[in-house]
């Protein structure tokens, strides 16, 4: 259980990158970070970063890197990829060992479903055989999440974030993109910490309440609570 930290606003992928360098002390074994930025696929310097990169036709993108976050930073410095809605993660391990695929984000397979997860989905393996026919990138709990979104969506996004989560056992801070929806961050939690707030112009999710030095509003979630 590591660390998860959000921003919609000007400078989200800079804010991120700094978020998720305040969970560090917590420990991790590998980061990474999902944005919007419509023209990044054309930034010739990705093809030098193949393995840590995905882009995606609606526009959103990811940045993973096994290790420190000095590893992802170095990435982010040479491609200095501009958004306004970033989600970021430090994984520790829990289900497939610590790899730039098993790092988060994980994704649906079309990539409309963005999420990052802190805790642990026990039942993710029942969960799992319900999703036959999927093609999996990871080992992970949580990108089952991600294709349970995918399968169960009814057009209403936070129904279907209340519907899955209803499905699963275990804990979870959850922060999650819909990628048509390019402007907004859902979030659940069950028994894993997580915090929201606001300040001008700009929204922040995190893990952890003393990694958001700058909000005006915080609100410290409650299990089964949900956020946007
Ligand atoms: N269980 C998830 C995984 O293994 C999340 C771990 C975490 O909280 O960092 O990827």
């Amino acid at each position: 259980m590591c660390g998860i930290y959000g921003y919609v606003g000007y400078t989200a992928t800079n804010e991120t990158l700094l978020g998720i360098k305040k969970l560090e002390y917590r420990g991790y074994d590998s980061a990474g970070i999902a944005f919007y930025n419509n023209s990044f696929k054309l930034n010739d310097n990705i093809k030098n970063f193949t393995n840590n990169i995905k882009t995606f036709k609606n526009g959103f993108n990811i940045i993973k890197e096994e290790g420190e976050i000095n590893k992802l930073e170095k990435i982010f410095n040479c491609l200095n990829p501009k958004s306004g809605i970033a989600i970021g993660h430090t994984r520790w391990a829990t289900h497939g060992k610590p790899s730039v695929e098993n790092a988060h984000p994980h994704y649906s397979e079309n990539g409309n479903w963005i999420v990052v997860h802190n805790g642990i989905i026990e039942n993710y393996l029942e969960l799992k055989n319900t999703l036959t026919g999927t093609k999996f990138s990871s080992c992970t709990d949580t990108e089952v999440v991600a294709m349970l979104l995918s399968k169960h969506f009814n057009g209403n996004v936070m129904e279907t974030i209340i519907k899955v989560c209803s499905m699963l056992i275990g804990s979870y801070a959850l922060a999650i993109i819909y990628a048509p929806d390019p402007n907004k961050i859902y979030v659940a939690k069950l028994n894993s910490p997580c915090v929201v707030g606001y300040g001008k112009n700009f929204g922040v999710v995190c893990s952890d309440l003393n990694a958001v030095t700058k909000a005006e509003k915080l609100f410290v979630l409650n299990n089964h609570n949900f956020a946007v």
